[in-house]
């Protein structure tokens, strides 16, 4: 009916010779390419494995439930490092972060929501023209799955549940298709956003594993990890609130907390806020990249995220 109405709309519109005026063209975007300069490491499929650090959950939360009660060390990859810890069981661990006392009373009714603590910065990684990024065809010769389209979309949902629960975030990235590494500016963004909170930096992303021919990878390299600045003790603990509600809720393998000081990822590093970046499952491992397209999937990554900000904005970062 629609379509209806604007036919005679633009009939009569011929005949008194005025033209609908055609739509403008978007403006061209400064950095309509692959703008990252060399050297600068986007995220954690930049850096060598050699310099990666690896440090578990229950370094961080001491008390963290489930999977992390036998949190396995030989998760690092060859040539990783793994943060030293204090040996033999002569040495109880201190923990070093406090936990909440236990209730004594009955529990009340849930208090009003509290007023925000932080505003969230989330960053969708990478663009549309950006080269590779992206998973091998699948057998059809047509499916893949592009690492742009994925970050957005989880980090749209995750804007959806923040604002369900009234938490203050900035979308870094609205720009959808315009866009190619975007690096620079994305940081640029977040450091200039004016509000009188605290600033978090969360950037989403997909991994991929060191791939032959840009071949599917073996089946075995899989799972999601948290990456933070290695210098950074509240990057720490956020990645590891993260990690703890990504594993919990999608049931991922954990490769746990991830830094590397020689090769830092660049959002992490010149974010003047604590920053953190989420690796959620590898898009060239042919089995999981699968999981990666359900939308199903992507809801329970976006929900993790979501419960995380929320536990850290009950608490804090302690
Ligand atoms: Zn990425």
């Amino acid at each position: 009916m629609k379509n209806f109405f604007k036919a005679i709309a633009d009939f009569f519109a011929s005949l008194f010779g005025k033209k609908t005026a055609p739509a403008p063209a978007p403006a061209p975007h400064p950095t309509s390419q692959n703008d990252r300069k060399p050297g600068e490491v986007e995220d954690s499929s930049d850096v060598p494995v050699d310099t990666i650090r690896t440090v578990p959950v229950r370094d961080v939360i001491p008390d963290a439930p489930g999977p992390f009660a036998d949190e396995d060390k030989e998760d690092a990859v060859d040539g990783e490092e793994t943060e030293p810890t204090t040996p033999g069981p002569s040495t109880p661990p201190t923990p070093t972060t406090p936990t909440p006392p236990t209730p004594t009373t009955p529990p009340l009714p849930p208090p009003p929501p509290p007023a925000p603590r932080f505003v969230w910065c989330l960053d969708n990684g990478h663009g549309k023209l950006q080269p590779g990024k992206r998973s091998p065809l699948f057998d059809d010769g047509t499916t893949r799955l592009f690492e742009y389209e994925f970050n957005r979309d989880v980090v749209e949902k995750i804007i959806k549940g923040l604002k369900k629960n009234g938490v203050k975030y900035f979308d870094v990235v609205p720009d959808f298709n315009e866009v190619g590494s975007f690096l620079e500016e994305r940081v640029d963004r977040a450091n200039k956003y004016k509000t009188d909170l605290p600033k978090i930096f969360v950037s989403v992303h997909s991994n991929a594993g060191p791939a032959v021919d840009g071949e599917w990878i073996a089946d075995a390299i899989k799972g999601t990890e948290t990456w933070y600045a290695q210098n950074s003790t509240k990057g720490k603990k956020l990645a590891a609130v993260f990690q703890k509600h990504l594993i919990l809720k999608t049931g991922f393998k954990n490769r746990n907390l991830k830094s590397t000081a020689e090769k830092p990822l660049y959002v992490l590093e010149k974010t003047t806020m604590p920053a953190i970046l989420t690796e959620n499952g590898f898009y060239n491992n042919k089995l999981e990249v699968k999981e990666l397209m359900k939308d199903s999937v992507r809801q329970k990554i976006a929900d993790a995220h979501v419960e995380a900000i929320l536990e850290i904005e009950k608490y804090g970062i302690v």
